[in-house]
Order: C-alpha cells, then sequence, then structure tokens
C-alpha cells in the first residue's frame, strides 16, 4: 500500500484483542483504520500526513456506564453539561461513550434523553467521547437496592414511560430490577429495540433470572454492587437457600456482566475471579464513573444537581459517610491499569474488555473497538505506564 500525505500513521506496540504486536502501525485514512503492518519503515519514507509513535497503540476505550465527570452529571440534563463530563472520559481514553441515567423524575430523564441526543447529533472533535447511545439505568430499581440513587426517584417499570424512551431511539441498553411487576414486559420491549438487556439494582432470585434470560436479559450491572447474593435471597425467601444473580451469571455462558476496577470497590482477588469465570469476551469494564471525576476531593451530588444524593470524593472514590460507596471518580485508563497490576488480566485482555468486548455486547463492534482494518480510527498512544497520551477519534485528535 501507498500511503498518501493525508495519511495518519500511529507506530508502536499494538494492542491486539487476542496478543500485542511489537514494531507495528496503524495506518489511518478518512477517518478509518486501513490497514495494521508490522513494516515500521514503509510509511514514514511515504510522507504521511503525521507519524506518531508511542510505546503502545490501543483500541479506544468503551464505557457502558457512566454517569459523568468534570464536575457534570449527565442528569443536569444541559448540552454544556454533557460535553464536559464527554471531555473528561475522553482525557482518560473513552472515545465512545453511554451516558448513564440515574433514578429521577419522567422529566429529568427526558431532559437527559434530549441533551444527549443534541450532542451526538452535532458532535465534533472538541466534544471527547462519541455518545454510541443512553444506557436507560434507573429508574426501574429495587427499592431495597437503589444504592446511592435517590429513592424518590425509583419506580416500577411503566408502560407508557419506557416506550415513549425506547422509541426515540437513543437508548442502546436497557436495566431493570428482574423482580419488579412489569420487568418481563419492559426486557422484551428493550430487546425489540435491540438494546443490550440488563438486570441491576436487583435483589432477585435464581428463578426471577431465570424469567428475565428468556425475556432477553443478557447482563448484569456491576458485578457484586447493589445485587443478589444467596444470603441476601435467604433473608428475602427463607430457606431452601437459593440461587442469586451472582450464581446465574456465572453458571450461564451467555450472560455478561460488568467490573467497577478503581481498586476501592472490588479487592484484586474479585476482579481476578470475574476475569476467571467470565472470561475476556463476557466481562466488561466500566468506570461508572459519577461527576467528582478530574475534580479534587470534596462535597458533590450523584445525579442531578437539584434532587439528587449528597456524597463525598476523597479522590480515590465517592462515598457516602456512614452509608457506602458511590460510584466511582476515575476514567478508564485507570480501571485498566488496575486490572493488570492485580494480576486480573494481561495487558491485550485488560485492553478487550474495555473495548471489543462492550462494543460486542452493544452491538457495534463492526464500526468500533479494536485495531482492525475498516473500523473507525479510535485509537490511543499510550506510555509505557498505560497513561493515555494522544487520542484519536475517526481519526482526528482530540487535544481538549
Ligand atoms: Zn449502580
Ligand atoms: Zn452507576
Amino acid at each position: 500500500m501507498d500511503y498518501g500525505k493525508r495519511d495518519l500513521v500511529l507506530a508502536g506496540e499494538l494492542i491486539l484483542p487476542d496478543r500485542t504486536l511489537p514494531h507495528a502501525q496503524v495506518i489511518c485514512r478518512d477517518g478509518a483504520i486501513v490497514e495494521i503492518t508490522a513494516d515500521p519503515q514503509h510509511a514514514g519514507r511515504a510522507g504521511a500526513r503525521g507519524r506518531i509513535e508511542g510505546r503502545y497503540i490501543a483500541p479506544g476505550f468503551i464505557d457502558l456506564h457512566v454517569h459523568g465527570g468534570g464536575g457534570a452529571d449527565y442528569m443536569d440534563g444541559s448540552a454544556d453539561t454533557v460535553r464536559v463530563a464527554n471531555r473528561v472520559h475522553a482525557r482518560h481514553g473513552t472515545t465512545t461513550i453511554f451516558p448513564t441515567t440515574t433514578t429521577g423524575s419522567p422529566q429529568e430523564i427526558a431532559g437527559m434523553l434530549e441533551a444527549c441526543g443534541n450532542v451526538r447529533d452535532e458532535w465534533s472533535i472538541g466534544d471527547g467521547a462519541r455518545i454510541g447511545g443512553v444506557h436507560y439505568y434507573g429508574p426501574y430499581f429495587a427499592g431495597d437496592k437503589v444504592g446511592c440513587h435517590s429513592r424518590e426517584g425509583r419506580r416500577d417499570p411503566d408502560a407508557a414511560e419506557y416506550e415513549h424512551v425506547l422509541a426515540g431511539g437513543l437508548v442502546r441498553i436497557a436495566t431493570c430490577a428482574a423482580e419488579l411487576p412489569g420487568a418481563g414486559e419492559f426486557y422484551r420491549a428493550a430487546r425489540e429495540h435491540q438494546c443490550l438487556v440488563t438486570c441491576g439494582h436487583s435483589d432477585s432470585t435464581w428463578a426471577e433470572m431465570a424469567r428475565a434470560y428468556e425475556a432477553g436479559v443478557r447482563h448484569v450491572d456491576h458485578f457484586w454492587c447493589a445485587m443478589s447474593s444467596v444470603p441476601s435471597i435467604r433473608k428475602r425467601c427463607g430457606t431452601p437457600m437459593q440461587g442469586s444473580m451472582e450464581q446465574f451469571v456465572l453458571a450461564h455462558e451467555e450472560m455478561s456482566t460488568e467490573v467497577i476496577a478503581d481498586a476501592c470497590h472490588l479487592a484484586p482477588e474479585l476482579l481476578n475471579f470475574a476475569f476467571r469465570m467470565k472470561g475476556a469476551r463476557r466481562l466488561c469494564l466500566v468506570t461508572d464513573a459519577n461527576r467528582a471525576v478530574d475534580m479534587p476531593p470534596g462535597r458533590y451530588v450523584f445525579g442531578p444537581a437539584s434532587t439528587g444524593t449528597p456524597f463525598e470524593s476523597d479522590g480515590k472514590v465517592g462515598f457516602v459517610p456512614g452509608q457506602g460507596l458511590a460510584s466511582s471518580v476515575k476514567g478508564m485508563d485507570h480501571m485498566v491499569r488496575t486490572m493488570i497490576a492485580a494480576g486480573a488480566a494481561s495487558l491485550p485482555d485488560a485492553a478487550r474488555i474495555a473495548s471489543l468486548t462492550p462494543a460486542e455486547r452493544v452491538g457495534i463492534a463492526a464500526r468500533t473497538g479494536s485495531l482492525e482494518p475498516g473500523k473507525r480510527a479510535d485509537v490511543l498512544v499510550l506510555s509505557e505506564s498505560l497513561e493515555v497520551e494522544r487520542v484519536f477519534i475517526g481519526g482526528e485528535e482530540f487535544r481538549g
């Protein structure tokens, strides 16, 4: 292949889904990856638009579960705050993002969807991570599993509400607690709209999960956080002890899940266990980050600025004093480094579960998620210590 002046060449050790490829390069043209080659001299000779060298060249990250950053929560409901959060996450290597609702009023959720839709439709490189769709997460949580979400904003699935939301086409991931009345209808409607259908903030039993699976559920939100366990089901249903979401996910190969690998929510052995049990094709990294990402320690609000839950950030994690954690304050690059530091995944596997695996689960892997010819040029240059040095989205450099 000959290289033109408009080509972008990124050279270094490529992080592919199943291995790394040292002394190689990614050639990008017109916003897409056109070639992967192990011949680093070739393009340099041809005078490409830019030949950029780095220690590692990685696919852009994809975050399926994220609430905000830089002081902004997606539920604040304005296009400006959506862009603030998307820029923060792009700096941490996320190139495709799925802004995630919290519990909230129908008006608050409608405002979030409208703001995210506008930002997606008018996207330019200065806006940061591209919106792949919205994760419709709150409000259909179990009453005793709302976590740090406001209890007032929780409700049972309401067909009039969710049919309208799903018909908008922006929602690509849809969560509901399986034990709620109407959960099955919600799952079926979400599946019809080609969403990744997921169960979360739930105390559901194995039997409820089995019905949910029939209705289309294939994923469970943040494993071990705000979900059922054998002891929680024993408390709810007595004996004989029954299986919970945990056993159901581990026993069903088709079920995927996600971990918040910020080193605060889960100990290294649980990150290790989750990867060993589910493997690189069924485990995703998510940030589940709140508005305190890249902000100083202090007091913030989780969810809508006016009606959300106050929490504190110590710069490492969000928490509600006396109650528990309130989601992460870190970007995706941190999650990848934590998986590797925990000995839970190799470099290619840790990158895969932050890029290709989430892309596959939401059905966008033909367009992005790995360094492969034909895909969008969503590419990162990483340092030896896996810090994000440069970010390219559709072949354009994000410099925000
Ligand atoms: Zn949650
Ligand atoms: Zn969350």
